[in-house]
């Protein structure tokens, strides 16, 4: 009872046979110091894998982007305005000076032709007054548009340069958990060397099923992951037997160190 039958586990198929060196205290020790090289080892990889997502444009970055853009798309459309109403105001002006040499060129005398020449200048002058009107306009928003763009170019500067500065913090982390990966990597082996490969398999079975963790540490008398009481046999046995004793509650490989 308590002891897992090896036999009833899945050999994994990358499960090295490694020669059975007579283990630290025990079985379960060696398991332990295991667990805590592998556990290290999920955190790395995990917090690598946040780095690797991380060490793409930001958000903030994006969005400041796509305000400088749209910043200048406005800016565009009153600066292509303001330069149809220059055109317009300048044709206007054009045809009221033609009409006025006609009106005081002396040329025309009849007075209807006068009257309707007089009614002619006076709409091309309101027609001009109306575009100028439109025209300063136009101008005032080129002037307000230009100072957003500025102001969108300084904000995308500013939160690039920040970003830039965590893209260095983060790769400078990453190069030190690759090395510590690595380091890690090196413990894993000289521990795997006291561990059988049945030992091994059953850890790993259990460390996939169990979120990682397939040894418990006995705190008090209570199994130290899931906080059930054990029963003194299983304790004893835990404590004097080099064969694998598990909570009864969590199936986990208990250790007492
Ligand atoms: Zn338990």
């Amino acid at each position: 009872m308590g002891t897992i039958a090896c036999s009833l586990w899945p050999v994994l198929a990358h499960a090295i046979i490694h020669p059975i060196i007579p283990p630290m205290s025990n079985r379960a020790a060696a398991l332990y110091a295991l667990q805590v090289t592998d556990l290290e080892i999920d955190a790395v990889r995990h917090r690598l894998t946040a780095i690797r997502t991380a060490l793409g444009e930001t958000e903030a970055v994006r969005q400041a982007r796509v305000a400088v853009t749209a910043a200048e798309a406005e800016l565009n459309h009153w600066y292509i305005r303001q330069r149809d109403l220059e055109l317009s105001v300048a044709g206007l002006g054009a045809k009221l000076a033609e009409t006025e040499a006609q009106l005081y060129g002396g040329h025309v005398r009849n007075p209807k032709q006068l009257t309707e020449l007089q009614a002619e200048a006076a709409s091309l002058g309101r027609q001009r007054r109306a575009l100028e009107d439109d025209l300063l306009e136009a101008m005032l928003n080129v002037e307000d548009r230009t100072a957003a763009v500025a102001a969108a170019r300084q904000a995308l500067a500013d939160v690039e340069a920040a970003w830039q500065s965590s893209q260095a913090g983060l790769r400078a982390e990453a190069t030190q958990l690759e090395a510590r990966l690595q380091a890690l990597s090196g413990e894993r082996e000289a521990y795997l060397m006291g561990i059988s490969a049945d030992d091994l398999a059953v850890y790993e079975a259990l460390r996939r099923r169990k979120g990682g963790q397939a040894v418990a540490l006995v705190e008090g008398d209570a199994c130290g992951a899931c906080g059930v009481a054990l029963f003194s046999s299983r304790l004893q046995q835990a404590r004097q037997s080099e064969s694998l004793t598990t909570c009864g509650n969590c199936d986990r490989i208990l250790y007492l160190p």
